[in-house]
């Protein structure tokens, strides 16, 4: 068999310091080729199946243990949010008991990684997440899964676009998509009017390592503008990932938008009023 690297992609997921929303610094992030996974001390101390996932852990893992039923629970919310199919394609999750474990086959498998709580790999053959086993691993583990189901059906979903669904689905259950942290941060940015969206931005964005906090927060907005206002605006997101399914080449969101837009609207009008709303900010438009 030919030795040759498969070629993997890493899903743009924000680096801990993004994450946390503590810092506006844009740490750098790999994305590219990347060996599968499969060396390295990988977690193989219990092996539970849920549905699509297939988790592998340092430490036991009872099927019935509450994150992994909602983590199973997932891939039903994100199919029918989408309206995507559901795959049997496994998506494996190696959970690590500690940040050192971790951080070891981090260093090991990927170096030169920037420091993150949890990543996404996908390979020609794989979908993987790693993960260390700390407090926000539940948020951490829905929004990598998240890539996971998306992928498995969407290969060809544009970054930015993958990032924002990503963030919208990493939100407990019960808050709808609704990111309060992206919300109170754009807000912000509101109030200093130092914010003006721009989805073409987002669209040219070619590498995990281009995005900053910035491009997270706008990525969740417009998923949640689109899929928590309209139910036009909703099939327009729905459409658009079922066409971009078929055919990577099919026309891009900002086109679609701008296409459904009444006479003299501006999206990015749009959106800067949803934050408003959303967060009760009297906005002078
Ligand atoms: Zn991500």
């Amino acid at each position: 068999m030919a030795l040759a690297p498969l070629l993997a992609v890493l899903a743009g997921c924000a680096p801990a310091a993004l994450r946390s929303g503590l810092s506006a610094a844009g740490m750098p992030m790999v994305a590219g080729s990347l060996a599968p996974p499969g060396g390295g001390d990988l977690p193989d101390g219990t092996e539970v199946t849920a549905g699509q996932l297939v988790i592998h852990a340092d430490f036991p893992l009872a099927g019935q243990h509450r994150l992994v039923r909602e983590l199973d629970g997932l891939r039903t919310d994100v199919s029918q949010e989408l309206a995507l199919p559901v795959s049997d394609e496994p998506v494996h999750l190696y959970l690590f008991e500690n940040t050192e474990r971790y951080d070891d086959f981090v260093a090991s498998q990927y170096p030169g990684f920037p420091a993150r709580r949890a990543f996404f790999v996908e390979t020609d053959t794989t979908l993987s997440v790693f993960a260390a086993w700390q407090d926000r691993i539940a948020e951490d583990l829905r929004h990598e899964t998240t890539h996971g189901y998306v992928h498995a059906v969407v290969p060809a979903v544009p970054l930015w676009l993958d990032e924002g669904i990503a963030e919208f689905f990493e939100t407990p259950r019960s808050d709808h998509g609704m990111h309060r942290g992206h919300a109170a941060y754009l807000a912000g940015r509101l109030l200093e009017g130092t914010w003006r969206p721009d989805l073409d931005r987002l669209e040219a964005l070619a590498a995990a390592g281009e995005m900053t906090q910035d491009h997270y927060a706008e990525a969740w907005c417009w998923v949640h503008w689109l899929l928590r206002t309209t139910p036009e605006r909703r099939a327009l997101l729905q459409d658009y990932l079922a066409d971009v399914r078929r055919d990577p080449a099919t026309s891009p969101l900002t086109v679609r938008i701008r296409h459904q837009l009444p006479r003299g609207g501006d999206a990015a009008e749009d959106l800067k009023q949803h934050v408003a709303t959303l967060t009760s900010v009297s906005l002078d438009r």
